[in-house]
């Protein structure tokens, strides 16, 4: 007996190691709960998790396929997956295990142990869940110092043929439209364009079931099991991508940077979830918004930026994480070793953006990207946190963490912890930063023109002390050598108040 064992995060519609059923033929999945604890993972993010896992076993199912299923039980069963298979290699005397290339690094390279454990093989697969593989941009960053998003993305777009004109150009003679896609809060207030609202999540039983389990075993978890907001099924994936492509997308670009009080979404696709778990795949949300372009239906700033996000980004990032680990989780290029906000599991902080972030993040296992990046990942960089905690909080706190995506955006988009393999300069911002893209500034208690006493934003002097402390490390940075020369001159009075605030800052919240 042959057994396709099939991770939570791999259920891909077309699985290339199920064409079609057969007598000698067993499918696996395993919920398992010390796998789920191991981090305080978020209700919602195990709800959907496992949620899709059971409605992709139904499906399989149906499809006459012979699965065996191991749920997560609310007694108090603690199987770990070499348990499961142990028994099941037993029962059904398997003689050979097969799956996808495991998207986690550690799982990928326990699986010799775990062959050795059961004393049957353990053969893994090359994974089709992202478009370039790891052996061709291994080849691709071969030799070189720093890795560019940019050359990598140009490179997909030529040898895909995605969004160029027949002679070979980009569509729109621009590989780049990004400065179409930074506009600020004000003009969105100017604007005013309408939020379409998203659909109510739909009653499934299913994930009602899961919902109470996770509640009861993994009760210290964050957020709330029950408040699940997003489907979890392909079907659910699909009709989310397409309500995303007719509702949101035209906007997407424009407003991409934007943050708006009270708005958890705005333009944003939320497609990450099903990406990550394999329910939707990359090139169909990419095919999807080409398509939405070249019918007339969404502008070029819009589908480039989104697609300069599937096709660039996401697969840049997991290239970089199969490039650099297992030493990647080791990285600390600034030194960094404050430990988090005693506030940082809770948002209660007098800080607006901030609080506003890290509530959603808890209510909803949700932000978009610029409040990931540009809020909470410019509060932990320039406060110096350490970039385990950090790495940790963020893996805990989202619907889509995985630690192939989660270890390359924590250490070395927003804390530059490796000292810029890939980030051109760190993403550090003031108070003016996020009073012009935002408007949270308008509903906090702190007040971001002021840069001394009670009501003085933290950013400004967190802002300038960061480049005073760094001022060797990047002081010829050609992107942001400028700020340290700024820092520079001010007079040692002002540089030393700068310090003592920050420091007074950083000490209340701890
Ligand atoms: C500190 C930090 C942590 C992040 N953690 C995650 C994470 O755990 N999981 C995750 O999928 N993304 C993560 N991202 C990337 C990005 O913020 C999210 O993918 C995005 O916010 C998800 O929401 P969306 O689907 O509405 O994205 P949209 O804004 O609609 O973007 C479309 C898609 O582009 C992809 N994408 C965009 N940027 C990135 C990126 N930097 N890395 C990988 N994919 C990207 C995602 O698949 C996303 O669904 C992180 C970014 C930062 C700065
Ligand atoms: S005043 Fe400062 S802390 Fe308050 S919302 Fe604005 S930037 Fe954030």
């Amino acid at each position: 007996m042959r057994l396709i064992w099939i991770l939570g995060d791999q259920l891909l519609p077309s699985h290339p190691l199920l064409p079609s059923p057969a007598p000698d033929l067993l499918v696996g999945m395993i919920e398992s709960a010390p796998r789920g604890s191991h981090l305080r993972y978020h209700q919602q993010k195990l709800t959907l998790l496992y949620s899709a896992m059971r409605h992709y076993a139904a499906d399989l199912k149906k499809r006459k396929f012979n699965t065996l299923y191991h749920h997560l039980n609310d007694s108090s069963d603690q199987a770990d997956y070499s348990t499961v298979l142990a028994s099941w290699v037993k029962q059904h005397r398997i003689q050979e295990i097969h799956l996808l290339d495991p998207n986690e690094f550690d799982t990928l390279h326990s699986l010799p142990t775990l062959s050795k454990k059961l004393g049957v093989p353990v053969q893994r697969h090359p994974s089709p869940q992202f478009l370039v593989s790891r052996e061709e941009f291994q080849s691709w960053a071969q030799g070189k110092k720093h890795l560019l998003m940019e050359t990598h993305y140009r490179r997909l777009r030529t040898e895909r043929n995605i969004l160029m004109t027949p002679q070979g150009l980009p569509e729109g003679g621009d590989w780049n439209l990004d400065d179409q896609n930074r506009r600020t809060f004000r003009e969105f207030a100017k604007e005013k364009p309408k939020v379409p609202p998203l659909p109510p999540p739909v009653k499934d039983p299913v994930v009602q079931e899961v919902a109470a389990q996770v509640s009861k075993l993994f009760p210290h978890h964050p957020g709330k099991a029950a408040d699940l907001w997003v489907p979890t099924t392909r079907q659910g994936a699909l009709d989310w991508l397409k309500l995303f492509i007719h509702q949101r997308l035209e906007k997407f670009g424009s407003w991409e940077d934007t943050m708006v009080d009270g708005e958890l979404i705005l333009f944003h696709s939320v497609l990450s979830p099903f990406l990550n778990l394999g329910l939707l795949t990359p090139l169909e949300c990419i095919q999807a918004a080409e398509k939405a372009y070249r019918d007339g239906k969404a502008p070029l700033n819009s589908v480039e930026g989104f697609i300069r996000q599937i096709l660039g980004w996401r697969e840049f990032i997991h290239g970089i994480y199969w490039l650099k680990m297992p030493e990647y989780r080791e990285v600390n290029f600034l030194g960094a070793d404050r430990p988090l906000p005693r506030w940082a599991y809770t948002g209660e902080t007098e800080m607006r953006c901030v609080s506003q972030a890290i509530h959603g993040a808890i209510d909803h296992a949700y932000n978009h990207h610029i409040q990931r990046l540009m809020v909470l990942g410019n509060f932990f960089l320039l406060g110096g946190y350490e970039p385990k905690a950090v790495l940790r909080w963020y893996s805990e706190l989202y619907l889509d963490a995985y630690d192939w995506v989660m270890v390359p955006n924590v250490l070395g988009m927003i804390l530059f912890a490796d000292g810029g393999f890939f980030a051109t300069k760190p993403y550090a911002a003031g108070a003016a930063y996020q009073d012009k893209m935002g408007n949270h500034c308008a509903s906090c208690q702190l007040d971001p023109k002021q840069r001394e006493g009670p009501q003085a934003c933290p950013f400004h002097s967190l802002y300038w002390n960061f480049f005073g402390q760094h001022a060797k490390l990047f002081g010829k940075n050609p992107r942001i050598g400028m700020m340290v020369k700024l820092w520079e001159k001010k007079t040692p009075a002002d540089q030393t108040q700068i310090r003592q605030n920050a420091q007074r800052f950083l000490n209340q919240q701890a």
